[in-house]
């Protein structure tokens, strides 16, 4: 294949936005967006080039008092009759125009026109966000390579509608469930109601008064609710068993013995499991660069409520936050769009924070 990424395209972000969208890279199949990524790369003099499966890593090494990481996925979900990308006035149509191609794009041209950044940078196009986590670039690059995530803040390109996304919020799931005792339902006080014995589970979410948390200024609205609910045997068995499936959204300021500490105080008296877990991140907007990074953006953040890779740049000790210029209501729908504005605004903001002083 004729590399599509040429210097013309690599100098604007809009139409390298187009390009990158036009190199199919649903999740798994990133070999084809990596090489012509890391082909790129490995021409640019002031870079040091080096790529891991599918996520390619390239560096400055000028000597900075920082580093600073901007990094992007290069997987989309799976297409929905919205590929290849079409143009429609102001805005570009296609899987993975807001989420994320046109955020890598940013990386992309910066990495290639940008010789003498204020910090040193570490771009980073890695595979597989969009899928399990023990699929994702930067699970097997914490693993592989630690060492190419070494950084004093990040910046993760992902849909923010150039606004600054700071943090993200904890997710804990759990299982609550309740026991009883099996009965024909004829004669149905023989056995104990399980199903029944759940309606305090659920009384108990409904009364819940769920925090609204600032830190740094960010607001994060936590959500504890049930997501599920299963329960009985048979039409005329009264049942023995029942599972709430609970999903906690919890701010950064617990962490996850906390946010389990919590949930099973409000559920005290029930058996419950936490089948999974993630700790949340804080907005981490105290280091050098991220103030210089709000600086250029010159709008206030807001908190990140969805969990995000932020989270494990947060885990490594390296603050992070979230812009891009894709609409994050837009992300994995069928009609997904950018608009050409953002691209060129976030484009600018980038470059008037990495420029030299
Ligand atoms: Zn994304």
């Amino acid at each position: 294949m004729q590399n599509p990424l040429t210097p013309e395209v690599l100098a604007d972000p809009v139409a390298l936005t187009r390009a990158l969208v036009d190199i199919e890279s649903v999740s798994l199949n990133e070999k084809a967006i990596a090489d012509c990524v890391e082909e790129v790369l490995r021409a640019v003099p002031h870079l040091t080039t080096h790529r891991y499966a599918n996520t390619v890593m390239a560096r400055t090494d000028l000597g900075r008092a920082q580093r600073v990481v901007l990094a992007g996925h290069l997987d989309t979900v799976p297409h929905n009759d919205n590929w290849p990308s079409t143009m429609r006035g102001d805005l570009m149509y296609g899987c993975g125009t807001s989420d994320m191609k046109s955020g890598v794009a940013f990386a992309l041209h910066l990495a290639v026109t940008l010789p003498d950044p204020r910090y040193d940078v570490t771009y980073l196009f890695y595979e597989a966000e969009e899928i399990e986590s023990r699929y994702n670039g930067l699970t097997l690059l914490a693993d592989a390579h630690p060492d190419w995530l070494t950084a004093d803040f990040a910046v993760l390109l992902e849909p923010t509608y150039g606004i600054v996304e700071a943090g993200c919020q904890g997710v804990l799931r759990a299982t609550v469930t309740t026991t009883g005792a099996r009965a024909h339902a004829a004669r149905s006080w023989h056995g104990v109601n399980a199903v029944h014995a759940a309606g305090e589970v659920l009384r108990r979410l409904t009364a819940y008064e769920a925090r609204r948390v600032t830190i740094d200024g960010c607001e994060y609205r936590e959500g504890l609710n049930a997501v599920g609910i299963h329960g009985g045997v048979a039409g005329n068995v009264i049942p023995d068993r029942c599972d709430v499936e609970v999903n906690f959204r919890y701010a950064p300021d617990r962490d996850p013995a906390a946010a389990e500490a919590h949930v099973r105080e409000v559920f005290a008296g029930f058996d419950l499991v936490v089948t999974d877990s993630a700790p949340g991140a804080a907005p981490g907007l105290d280091a050098p660069p991220a103030r210089e990074f709000l600086a250029a953006v010159g709008a206030a953040p807001i908190g990140k409520l969805g969990w995000t890779d932020v989270a494990r740049f947060a885990a490594m000790g390296v603050p992070a936050l979230n812009f891009g210029p894709g609409d994050p209501n837009l992300a994995h729908h069928r009609d997904e769009h950018v608009e050409l504005t953002k691209i060129r605004d976030g484009a600018a903001t980038l470059h008037r924070w990495l420029a030299p002083a």
